[in-house]
Formats: C-alpha cells, sequence, structure tokens
C-alpha cells in the first residue's frame, strides 16, 4: 500500500524516533508500505517519520545512482546493490573529510541544494530476521544513510544550511507546508486548507 509522504512543516520530521519494540504488530506490512511507497515517489531512500511513524526505520535502495559516470566501477557495483532496510540503527562513528553534495528529500520537493557531510561512517542496525549488523560505508552509499539517518533524528537537510541560504527558500518551504508545490506522488501537507 503507498502511503502519503508528509510533507515539510509536519512535527513528526522534526523528533527525534523511538526503537521499534521487538514486538511492533504489523513491522512487515510496515516495511512493505515504506518500499511500495519509496519506490512510487522514485526516491532512493524513506525514513519512517515521512510516512508519520516516529520510529528508527529507514530503506535505501542506492541503486539509481549506480548509473553515474563520474564514479569508479567499483563505486558503482556497490551501490548496485545497496538496497536494505535499516531497522534500530545507531551511527556509530563519521569520518572522513567533508564533501558537498546536492540533496533532495521526498519530504521537500522541489528544493535541491548542496549538504556538507563527511566522507564515511559506521552503522550498527537490526536486519528483517533481528541480527544486529555493524557495518561500514563511504561515498554515495554514506551519504544516503546519513540524510536518513538525520530523519530519524529529526533533522531536515534544509536545517543544515547556512543562514542565507535558509532565508532565501523560506518562501518556497512555507509554500510546500500548505501544499503550493506540483509533485507527481501522494503527500500530505501539514497547513494545507481544507477544500470544498
Ligand atoms: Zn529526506
Amino acid at each position: 500500500m503507498i502511503l502519503p509522504i508528509v510533507a515539510y512543516g509536519a512535527p513528526v520530521l522534526k523528533k527525534k524516533a523511538v526503537d521499534i519494540p521487538a514486538d511492533y504488530e504489523g513491522f512487515d506490512a510496515l516495511l512493505e508500505n515504506m518500499w511500495e511507497t519509496m519506490y512510487a515517489a522514485s526516491g532512493v531512500g524513506l525514513a519512517a517519520p515521512q510516512v508519520g511513524l516516529g520510529l528508527r526505520l529507514f530503506v535505501v535502495d542506492a541503486s539509481p545512482f549506480a548509473e553515474d559516470e563520474d564514479l569508479t566501477p567499483e563505486e558503482q557495483a556497490q551501490l548496485k546493490d545497496f538496497k536494505k532496510a535499516f531497522i534500530n540503527p545507531v551511527i556509530e562513528e563519521e569520518s572522513g573529510e567533508e564533501w558537498a553534495f546536492n540533496e533532495g528529500c521526498l519530504s521537500i520537493p522541489d528544493v535541491r541544494e548542496d549538504v556538507k557531510r563527511k566522507e564515511a561512517l559506521t552503522i550498527s542496525y537490526q536486519n528483517e530476521a533481528g541480527e544486529r549488523l555493524t557495518e561500514s560505508y563511504s561515498g554515495l552509499a554514506a551519504r544516503v544513510i546519513q540524510h536518513e539517518y538525520d530523519h530519524i533524528e529529526g533533522i531536515l537537510f534544509t536545517d543544515k544550511l547556512s543562514p542565507l541560504k535558509k532565508r532565501l527558500i523560506k518562501g518556497k518551504l512555507n509554500n510546500i507546508s500548505k501544499g503550493k508545490v506540483r509533485v507527481d506522488y501522494k503527500m500530505k501537507f501539514p497547513l494545507q486548507s481544507k477544500k470544498r
């Protein structure tokens, strides 16, 4: 089932999410819905708060990035297979130089800005079998994880912009909250006035 993606301005996007209990009811269905919702919106990642749930869960499929010709064959191969659900993740460590990448977000349609993040990270998480794993990522794979991880910490990429950039896009962000944006997937806007 495709779920509506909540837009910029919704309180759930600003809250730190909580761990999913082992006995959480309907987890399999939720995960399936998140995959379906992400693909329907042509996203490379989707976090639970983006479908209105303050839970520490996100899904990633970075395979569209594998087409990027600027990448080495090794990086392309890594991204091609990078499809994963991260349950109750914890970023243990970030390392390397900060680098800028033009990011977008399904909750903030039509806004793209350069965001600086560190090159590499180590993350621990539970897989769908309930096993706790620890893995390291770098480059674009790390980038997607950092963006989605921020969602479960209540942080959006627009929070990381300079005060000037924030001022410049303020009007656009307000319009998104009100639903005044063209988008070709299902969304829920926090400040949309009820239509008759
Ligand atoms: Zn996002």
